[in-house]
C-alpha cells in the first residue's frame, strides 16, 4: 500500500492543493497526523476535504482547541486568536467532525501515527533525547508524527553505542529505504506552516511494500494564502512566517 502522509495543514488550501497536485498517482491511502485547522484563512475547505478524502486521521492541539477540548493557556497570542476565529467560521459538521476525531497513538497496517509523541499527543519531538525517550516509550518500528512542522526525522539503532541519529532529507537525499533492526520516528513535515527555514509545503510517501520511505517539498503560492489571511482579519504576523517558513 502507498501512503500519502500529510500533518499541520493549518487551515492552509492553497499549500494543500499544491501538494495533492504534486502527489497526484503517487499513493492509495490518506494518512492524515492532525492539526488540520488554526492559523490558516481556510479551515472549512481544509476540513471538507479531509472528512471526504482522508482515510485516517487523527488530532492536533489546534483542533482540539478549536473543539473546546482541552487547555489553551499554552497557545501563543496569534495561535489563540486564531483558534477563538477558526471556532467562529466553522460550520456545526465540521466542529463536531474535529471533536469526534481520535487522539493518537492509532495503528495503521503494521506503523503508528501521533500528532506529538507516542507517550502525549502534545508534547514535542525536537531533538535527540526527546527522539530516544519516544523510543523506548513506544516498542514500534515505524511512527510517523507532526506537531514540529520540522521534515525529517530519528532513526535508533538499538546494537549501537550512539544509537539515535537525526534522519535530514535534503535536495540529495529524499528517498529512505527503510533498514531491518531500525526504528524510526519520521515527520513528513507541514503543510501549510513549515517551521524550517523552507517556505515549501512538506509531505512524505510511504510504500510498505516496497519499506520506502520518501520526503517531498512543493512550492505554492505563498503569496495567496498570505492575502487570504490579511484579508481575514488573522494576525499580520502568521502571513509573514510563511514566506520565511518559520
Ligand atoms: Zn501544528
Amino acid at each position: 500500500m502507498r501512503y500519502l502522509i500529510i500533518s499541520d495543514i493549518h487551515g492552509n488550501l492553497d499549500a494543500l492543493e499544491a501538494c495533492l497536485a504534486d502527489a497526484l498517482g503517487l499513493y492509495d491511502q490518506i494518512l492524515c497526523l492532525g492539526d488540520l485547522v488554526g492559523y490558516g484563512a481556510d479551515p472549512n475547505a481544509v476540513v471538507d476535504w479531509c472528512r471526504a478524502n482522508a482515510n485516517f486521521v487523527i488530532r492536533g492541539n489546534h483542533d482540539k482547541a478549536v473543539a473546546g477540548i482541552g487547555e489553551t493557556e499554552d497557545f501563543n497570542d496569534q495561535a489563540a486568536s486564531s483558534v477563538t476565529w477558526t471556532t467562529s467560521q466553522l460550520s456545526p459538521e465540521n466542529l463536531s467532525y474535529l471533536r469526534a476525531l481520535p487522539a493518537g497513538p492509532v495503528r495503521v497496517n503494521g506503523f503508528t501515527a501521533v500528532h506529538g509523541s507516542p507517550s502525549d499527543e502534545d508534547e514535542y519531538i525536537l531533538s535527540g533525547v526527546d527522539a530516544m525517550r519516544a523510543f523506548t516509550w513506544h516498542s514500534g518500528t515505524l511512527t510517523f508524527f507532526g506537531h514540529t512542522h520540522v521534515q525529517g526525522g530519528f532513526l535508533w539503532k538499538s546494537r549501537y553505542a550512539h544509537p539515535i541519529s537525526p534522519l535530514r532529507p535534503n535536495q540529495d537525499a529524499r528517498d529512505f529505504p527503510l533498514q531491518p533492526d531500525t526504528a524510526y520516528l519520521i515527520n513528513p513535515g507541514s503543510i501549510g506552516q513549515p517551521r524550517d527555514h523552507d517556505p515549501r509545503a512538506a509531505y512524505a510517501l510511504y510504500d510498505s511494500d516496497q519499506k520506502l520511505l520518501t520526503y517531498r517539498r512543493v512550492e505554492y503560492d505563498v503569496a495567496k494564502a498570505q492575502r487570504r489571511i490579511l484579508a481575514s482579519g488573522l494576525p499580520e504576523k502568521l502571513a509573514l512566517r510563511l514566506s520565511r517558513g518559520l
